[in-house]
Order: structure tokens, then sequence, then C-alpha cells
């Protein structure tokens, strides 16, 4: 969750005149960067995944399941040397505890990364996970979990938390989420309000609710007649959407849960093409990750939290997001702008303006600035929202790069002043400026009085407090500052040039969440490795993420992806690397069989060289940049004339990451083992993709349309709430007779056998 700096965070109405400061100095907090470390090379591929919990209190006698806010005291323990029981458990496991946005949240990671090269890496991801949860829980009385849940069934429903709390606080202002909610550490308090004070009124997120039989289209959980703050009555303004959910504050997105992966390039060529490769994936899972059917007790007709989060933290005055104002409200909302320029505005009524002049022109800017000299103009998305620009590959493939300008074809506005000073310097080319030119069209949302001067050789915080608030599907993560007299040995073990992976949602178990981080690391390791070509326009990206938030969009729905003919692979190289590679390798099937052929090229040169799937696809095609619409059943496993980035990602394992020794059999029962467990992350992948096993959130959904209680009319009660969390408590503890409905027989086989008990905690948790 970035930076936690100590000290007084400033108000809005404050802060807002050091904007341009922090800019300023983050800028050249940038420059710094990428002088100190813009030719530093081959750094090795580590990564590292980040998992978020919540802390729920499951009471059996009551049956309820209500969120905890008062465990939060976990968090300093664990993180605490001079608690040395808690915090060397986090050392003696590997492990690492972080401060998340709810109260009821914590994050994990490992303490340190995983290296790219070592198979048992790849396999103690799981084990790892599954101690953050024993340490944790160690630390927790026994009927408060932490859960893997993206979204909070009930949250922002009547009696949600434990202990009991009202919706009355002044940072939101909600009306349906307690401040009591969100992390004690000011930074989250002051972020919470000044988001909503920038923005000139309330977030408002508005989901489509489920059309069930019963269902009334309305959200009637909206007080009506609550008179606290002027905000209360912005639903009966325009705020609230009739047939859709209504939710009005920060914690409904950042509240929710999910997981990332970050992992590290070579050096910045290799990033710029890794960032670039990954985008047009990141829809793609999404919707193979969906896990969030059902908010503030609604079932909803959407599968994923994605647009929730990101209107979570949309500041953006009703100018930027080119709307007009709630009667009576400004349209540059917080804004430090001249007071005539507010009372024009004001007097100007919307943004079509009195007499449809718009007064917003069709570049999107007003040319009228702020105090500090900053324009104010249009902003097509929130700053949580996909990414808006490749950074290009032309220094990566020097030779034939795949990027093209027309790539780049969405409108993103960029800080003139920021893209000017960049390239300048002799470290960025346009793409690379437009990239962090983008990104500093932001405000800082929470300045700390203690932190407005910085040794910008040595402190990276203003720079971070644009980067880290930018929160997009992708992070490309610079190397922090360092001190100039660090020997090259301990740079050498710094963080490098990294990319951070973000659209996932976080799974109910163990097992599923470190088959996701394995599989975006090892697609990564592939993009490095045979340098595929997955260029599409980020417009047709942006389209894919409005269909990944569907209902079912991974096994229903079309997504644009580069042709499977274009990705510039010699498709035939990964004949024979389907699933049951793993098993060929392990059972030393194809002995009889040419030496080495089984294990270098998948199959014999006898066996039939086509893909073994049997539907043909009908593609929709675009012309001009070789990209389709394809069903992610055929992207993941392959069609008769497409090996699928599955087979691609074996041949990868087989060729690359079984070291030369051990490729041609599988020598040991360890290695047995582990890759069994590899071949089973790949699996669940594989299954979701084609609708062998369902998404989390099509199991959720169908949890709430089986339920006694159930009424066909949208709601969840606080006895759903309670069961589904249950069951979904048991998916996570994969409790064998679950294991078959939400996993499918083989895989459910697999975990019941020797797969569960492998990676045995033999000694336990370390203490
Ligand atoms: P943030 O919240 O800013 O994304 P975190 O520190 O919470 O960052 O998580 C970053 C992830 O990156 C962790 O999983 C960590 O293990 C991993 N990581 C740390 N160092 C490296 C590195 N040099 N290369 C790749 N991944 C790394
Ligand atoms: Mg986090
Ligand atoms: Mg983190
Ligand atoms: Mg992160």
């Amino acid at each position: 969750m970035g930076l936690l700096s100590l000290g007084t965070p400033l108000d809005w109405h404050e802060s807002k005149q050091y904007n341009e400061h922090v800019r300023e100095n983050g800028i050249i907090q940038l420059i710094n960067i990428f002088k100190q470390h813009g030719s530093r090379q081959n750094d090795v591929f580590y990564w590292g995944d980040e998992v978020e919990y919540m802390l729920v209190d499951m009471d059996d006698a009551s049956k309820t399941a209500k969120l905890s806010i008062d465990k939060d005291y976990i968090l300093s323990d664990l993180n605490d040397p001079e608690k040395p029981k808690s915090y060397q458990k986090c050392v003696a496991n590997n492990i690492s505890f972080h401060p998340e946005y709810g109260r009821y949240m914590i994050e994990a990671t490992p303490l340190r990364p995983y290296h790219g090269d070592r198979i048992r890496d790849y396999l103690s991801v799981e084990e790892n996970m599954a101690r953050r949860r024993l340490v944790s829980q160690s630390e927790l009385p026994s009927h408060i979990k932490p859960l893997t849940l993206t979204a909070f069934p009930r949250m922002g429903c009547p009696e949600f938390t434990s202990p009991a709390t009202k919706p009355i606080g002044p940072a939101s202002q909600s009306l349906f989420l307690p401040d009591e909610i969100i992390n004690r550490h000011v930074r989250f308090p002051t972020l919470t309000a000044n988001i909503r004070k920038r923005r000139g009124s309330k977030v408002a997120i508005n989901l489509p609710i489920y059309p069930d039989r019963n269902t009334k289209l309305l959200d009637d959980s909206i007080p009506r007649d609550r008179d606290l703050f002027p905000s209360d009555r912005e639903p009966s303004l325009g705020a609230a959407r009739p047939g859709h959910v209504y939710m009005d504050s920060m914690g409904f997105g950042m509240g929710s849960s999910c997981l990332q992966v970050t992992v590290q390039a070579k050096d910045i060529d290799e990033a710029r093409f890794l960032y670039d490769s990954l985008a047009a994936w990141t829809p793609i899972l999404l919707a193979l990750s969906a896990a969030a059917p059902v908010f503030k007790g609604y079932l909803v007709n959407q599968d994923v939290r994605w647009n929730v989060i990101s209107g979570a933290v949309d500041d953006r005055t009703f100018l930027e997001r080119d709307v007009d104002p709630y009667p009576g409200y400004d349209l540059v909302g917080g804004l430090d702008v001249p007071e005539e320029v507010r009372d024009h505005m004001r007097l100007l009524g919307g943004v079509r303006g009195v007499n449809g002049d718009r007064v917003i022109n069709k570049n999107g800017d007003t040319k009228v600035y702020t105090n500090q000299g900053r324009p104010l103009q249009k902003i097509p998305k929130s700053r949580y929202d996909s990414i808006d620009n490749y950074l290009g590959d032309t220094t990566y493939s020097k030779k034939k790069p795949y990027f093209k300008d027309e790539y780049n074809d969405i409108n993103s506005p960029i800080n003139k002043k920021v893209y000017d000073q960049l390239v300048n310097t002799p470290y960025f080319d346009d793409k690379l400026a437009t990239h962090f030119a983008h990104l500093f069209i932001r405000d800082p949302l929470v300045i700390f009085s203690e932190r407005l001067d910085q040794d910008n050789e040595l402190s990276n915080d203003h720079f971070e407090n644009l980067q880290s608030t930018n929160w997009q599907t992708l992070r490309f993560k610079p190397p922090a500052l360092y001190p100039k007299d660090l020997s090259e040995e301990a740079l050498a073990e710094t963080p490098g040039w990294r990319v951070e992976f973000r659209p996932l949602e976080i799974q109910l178990s163990d097992f599923e969440n470190a088959a996701y981080s394995v599989f975006i690391t090892l697609l990564s390791r592939v993009i490095l490795k045979y340098s595929p070509d997955f260029y599409i326009p980020i417009s047709k990206i942006d389209e894919n993420m409005a269909t990944a938030h569907k209902v079912d969009a991974v096994l229903k729905d079309k997504f644009w992806f580069k042709s499977f003919d274009s990705w510039n692979l010699d498709l035939s190289e990964f004949v024979g690397y389907d699933l049951s590679w793993f098993d060929r390798f392990i059972n030393h099937g194809n002995d009889d069989l040419a030496a080495d052929e089984v294990y270098v090229k998948g199959y014999s040169e006898r066996a039939v060289r086509r893909f073994s799937n049997d539907f043909e696809p009908a593609y929709e095609t675009c012309q001009g940049f070789n990209e389709s619409k394809v069903p992610i059943r055929e992207l993941i496993n392959g069609n008769s004339s497409f090996p699928g980035i599955l087979r691609i990602i074996i041949k990868y394992i087989a060729t690359d990451l079984l070291s030369a020794e051990t490729n041609h059999h599988c020598s040991t029962k360890e290695l047995a083992l582990k890759m069994l467990r590899l071949q089973s992350y790949l699996r669940l992948i594989s299954y979701r993709a084609s609708g062998k096993i369902p998404t989390t959130a099509h199991w959720l959904r169908e949890q709430v349309l089986k339920h006694p209680e159930y009424k066909r009319d949208s709601k969840i009660s606080s006895r759903i709430n309670y069961d589904i969390i249950k069951e979904s408590t048991r998916v996570s503890q994969l409790e064998p007779d679950i294991l078959e409905e939400f996993f499918g027989s083989t895989i459910s086989e697999y975990l019941m056998g020797t797969g569960a008990k492998e990676y045995d905690m033999a000694n336990g948790v370390a203490h």
C-alpha cells in the first residue's frame, strides 16, 4: 500500500497549495532515479506476490459473519522487533505483513522475493502463503479468520462490523460505511477525505442489480432522511442511479482484496517490453479470476471488483469527468482556482454551459488554470484504472520492434511541463516521458507537512506519492534512490526495474492464489524467452476491461487479442506440451522413444503434429492490427491450429526451468511431486478457462441462488452472508467434501491425494 510516512498529513485545502511543489520535486527525483539506474543491468528475475486478507469474525452460535475492526494490533506486533515472539515468526517463516486500507485488512508478502530460475521457488509460494495464514491466525482469537475474500458480501449493510459501529464518520461522510473501518494510521482517513474534497462530492459507484424474479430494481438501503452532512442529499441529486446498487465511499473499493504479482526484469528495456506484453493479459486475467458477484448485500449483474475500486478513489471533479454537477455543486470541485473562475463556472451551470457552449473544448481542455498553473481539463479515467500508454519496445528489440505509435490510441492527457522536462534529459524517450507525464496529471492526495522538503538525491517520496496513487492494471516500478557510496554488491541486492501485475481478484485458497501467481510469473518468463508480439491498440484492451466485468465473461464473451498467427512464434514448436506432458515426464512414459525427443519436443517426431482440440474458432477480425476476438478458452488451451499459452508455458518448464540433468527424466520422487503440483496449478487455469470448473464468482453466485433463505430478490441476508462465507472458509481449508464442486474431480483428487500432504508443514510453522 505504498509508503506510510509518519507525521502530520495536510487537509486537502491546505495541501493543494503544495501540489506543484510535490510534482516538481517528484520529477527531479524521477530524473535522479534514471540517472542512477538507467543503465543498471543483469538483475536477477526475482518475483513475489501480495495477498490481502480480511479479518472476519465468525460467530457460529448466532450464525453471523462480520468484519473484525479491533484486531489490527496484530499488524503492529508482527512488525515490531521489540515484540520478538510475533516478529520472529515472520522472519523465521520468510513472510512479511503490511497495513492496508481497511482496519480489518492485512496484506502479506514473502519477506524475500522468489527466484525465477528455481523450480523449488515456484512451489514454495503456496507454502509461504499457508504460513502467512497460520502466523496471522496464531495472533488472533480462533473465531477471527484471515480470509481471502475479494469483496465482503454485506459490506455497508446494517451491523456488518464487529464490534458494532454507526456510519456517521466525517472522513468518508458515507451513508453506509463507518470511519472505524478505515486504517487508524492518519494517512488513510486523510486520503478518504481528500479524495472527497478534491472531487467536490462523495464518490458514487453504481452497480447494476442482478435482475432475479422478485428483484425490485431499486436500492432501498439508501437512507433518505439523514441530515448529518450536506452530502447526505447526493443520492437524490443524481449520485444514485435507478436499478443500481449505490455506494458512496472509498472503503467499498479499497476495502476489497486482490492478488498482485511483481516481477523483476534484467534491465529497463526488458521491463518496458514486459510491461507492454502483459497489458493485453490484464482483462483476460481479471475475467479468469472473477470473484466478486455481491456488493453491499446485493447480487449484482457483474462478476468483478474492478470498476468498484476504480470509482471508489475517483477524485476527478465534475468538469474533469465531463459531466454536469449536481444542483448547487461546483463544476471545479475542490480545486484551487481563482474565485472569478469558480463564479464563472457556477454561472455556466454545467459542462455544456447555459447556451450550449461547451466549457470543455473538443481537445478536452478549458484554457483555465488553477492557482498553481495546472490546466483544467477533461480526464477520461479515474486514477485507479487500466493503463493508458504502452512504453514501447524499440529499445528492447532494436532490430524489429513490434510497437507502433497507433497502438497508443486513446485520449490520455499528459502534463506538458513534465513531458518537456523529461524529454530534455538524455534518459527519457517520447514513450517513457509520456508515461510519466500522464501519471503526473494527478494531484498528490496526501502530503505530510514534515516531508515537504526532501533531499532529491536520496529520497523518492515525492515521486512515489504520485506513482503509488496511480493505481493502474500494471505498474512500472523503477528502483529507489540509494546512497552513492553503496557498494556494487549491495546495490545489486536492491530492487531494480520491476513490473507489477494488478488486476487479479483474490482467490479463496492458497492453492489457487499460488496457481495464479505462478501462472503470471511463468507468463512473464515466456514473454522474455520467446518474445511473442502481444500488441493491440490500448482502446481494444479497454474494451476488454469492460467485457471482463460481465457475468461469466470467461465463458460467454470473446476478447480482443493479437491474432494467433501474428504472435511471431513458430507455433509448431509447442506441439506435445499439453498438460499430459507432465505425466509423461513423471512416469518416464516415453522411454521407448528416441532419446531426448519427449522432453525437448514434447512428442516424438512420429506423433501427430497437431494440437488436440477439436473445435474451429470463428474469428471476428479487425482490419489493420491483426487482432481478433477470441474466447479465453482458446487463448489459454489452444485450438487445432494454435497451441494456447499453456503449451508455451509448459514447453518453457520442460526446456528451461528444468535443469539440463533433470529434463530427460524425472529423477526423484521429490521432483515428481513438485511437477504434479505445477501441473495442477496450470490445470486450474486451464479448467477455469474452458469452463470445466467455475470461477469463484460463478460459484459464489450459485451459493446465493441455491440458498434456502434466498427469496429471488437479489438480496443477501445476514444468514446467507454467514453461510456463503462459511462455505468459502471450507474451500480455503480444502475440506474434502467441498472440493469436487469447486475444483472438479481431477484437481480435487489431486488435492485429496498426495497433493494436499506434499508441502506438509512437517515442522509446523517456525516459531
Ligand atoms: P507494493 O505494495 O508497493 O506493490 P510490496 O512491498 O507490498 O509492494 O510488494 C512487492 C512484492 O514484490 C512482494 O511480493 C515482494 O516480495 C516482491 N519483491 C521484492 N523485491 C523484489 C524484487 N527485487 N524483484 C521482484 N519482486 C520483488
Ligand atoms: Mg495491497
Ligand atoms: Mg503491497
Ligand atoms: Mg502491490
